[in-house]
């Protein structure tokens, strides 16, 4: 089964070849960066017109990489919600012309389940799983039982960790987005041990995450220090952001371990996904986390933690696996939680 994926719902446009084998046949990913940077942050109008422009290019190009025509495929798939409405219209609106024109099957993907089923493109990760989201949007931790089975066992109480990290990023002037340019920062740090940051969170019960208190304390620091940081001030800042976030994750996904095993005994991976789990000094924290109790841990390839497409057309497999297709009726939606069950969640989309 070939199957093309495409993602529009943020700030990168992508298209991607995979098929049922695992194999990424293609994977175009055009950041918007250029775009988006004289703003701060992502501008839901400009992102949606740059997908316009270049989707049609980026998947000829996919196509190209791939070595096959449409006459190949077996299917489309694009995200067709969570996130920034006009965007998810483009992506979806020109799988819908795809499929239509070759008759094909239509995914519509979520781009969480994206995010949640990578880890069984790269690994053999059977279910069921715990997996730790976290991305611009999103910070949950939620039992995998299997495809479009979601159990949610915690989440954020007010900014996702994608989120403090750009937020963070801001206050320490390192300029968007927020995540690599903390982590590089922290690495430069001659002090990491220097600024003491309260861990929100840690040692209670449950597995919900907050993030706010950590970034006013981000905020506090940079107005104690006059709000003029040298270089080593915001490199020791960032450490202490990074180092705390870690810790935090650590002690929620320790908690979400035990509630695991009482349902799963026979085991189960912990999986971590979703931008933020390209931060090197997160995955070495959770890996060691892991270790020590026993649990394999699988992290995705750096560029498939970020959005990317071939995530989209990899849950599109799962799901055609299934049997499960949409109808070219689908209506995108900007929310689209993975657990129904769940309250919706706060934050930005989804
Ligand atoms: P969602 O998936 O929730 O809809 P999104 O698609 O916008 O949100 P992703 O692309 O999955 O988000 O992740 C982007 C986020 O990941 C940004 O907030 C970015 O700062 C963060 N991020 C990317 N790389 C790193 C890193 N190395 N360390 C920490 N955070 C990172
Ligand atoms: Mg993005
Ligand atoms: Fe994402």
């Amino acid at each position: 089964m070939i199957v093309l994926g495409l993602e529009t719902s943020c700030d990168e446009t992508a298209a991607a070849v995979v098929t049922d084998a695992r194999e990424i046949r293609a994977d175009v990913v055009l950041s918007q960066l250029d775009d988006h940077t004289p703003y701060g942050g992502v501008v839901p109008e400009i992102a949606a017109r740059a997908h316009l422009q270049h989707l049609d290019g980026l998947i000829r190009r996919a196509m190209a990489d791939a070595g096959i025509g449409f006459g190949d495929l077996d299917a489309v798939a694009a995200t067709g919600g969570p996130g920034l409405i006009g965007g998810v219209i483009v992506g979806v609106m020109t799988a819908k012309a795809i499929a239509a024109a070759r008759d094909l099957p239509f995914v519509a993907v979520n781009h969480l389940e994206g995010h949640a089923l990578t880890a069984r493109l790269t690994d053999d990760v059977p279910f069921p799983y715990l997996l730790l989201l976290v991305s611009g949007g999103h910070c949950q931790l939620l039992v995998v039982e299997g495809v479009g089975q979601y159990r949610r066992l915690g989440t954020t109480i007010d900014d996702a960790v994608g989120e403090a990290f750009d937020k963070t990023a801001k206050l320490l002037g390192l300029g968007y987005p927020g995540g690599p340019l903390v982590e590089k920062a922290a690495a430069r740090a001659a002090n990491p041990g220097r600024f003491e940051l309260p861990r929100p969170m840690i040692g209670r019960p449950g597995c919900d995450f907050s993030f706010s208190g950590l970034k006013t304390a981000v905020r506090r620091h940079v107005e104690e220090l006059g709000g003029r940081l040298t270089d080593a001030d915001r490199d020791d800042l960032a450490a202490a952001f990074q180092a705390t976030v870690a810790e935090v994750m650590a002690d929620r996904c320790a908690r979400a371990m035990r509630l695991f095993r009482q349902a799963h005994p026979q085991g189960g991976a912990l999986v971590v996904a979703g931008g933020v789990a390209a931060n090197k000094a997160l995955r070495a924290r959770l890996a060691s986390l892991a270790e020590r109790e026993g649990m394999p841990f699988v992290a995705p390839p750096l560029r498939l933690c970020t959005d990317n497409a071939a995530m989209i057309a990899w849950a599109g497999i799962e799901r055609l696996r299934r049997g499960e297709t949409d109808p070219l009726s689908f209506a995108p939606r900007p929310r689209w939680p993975l657990d129904p069950s769940a309250a919706p969640v706060i934050g930005r989309a989804g």
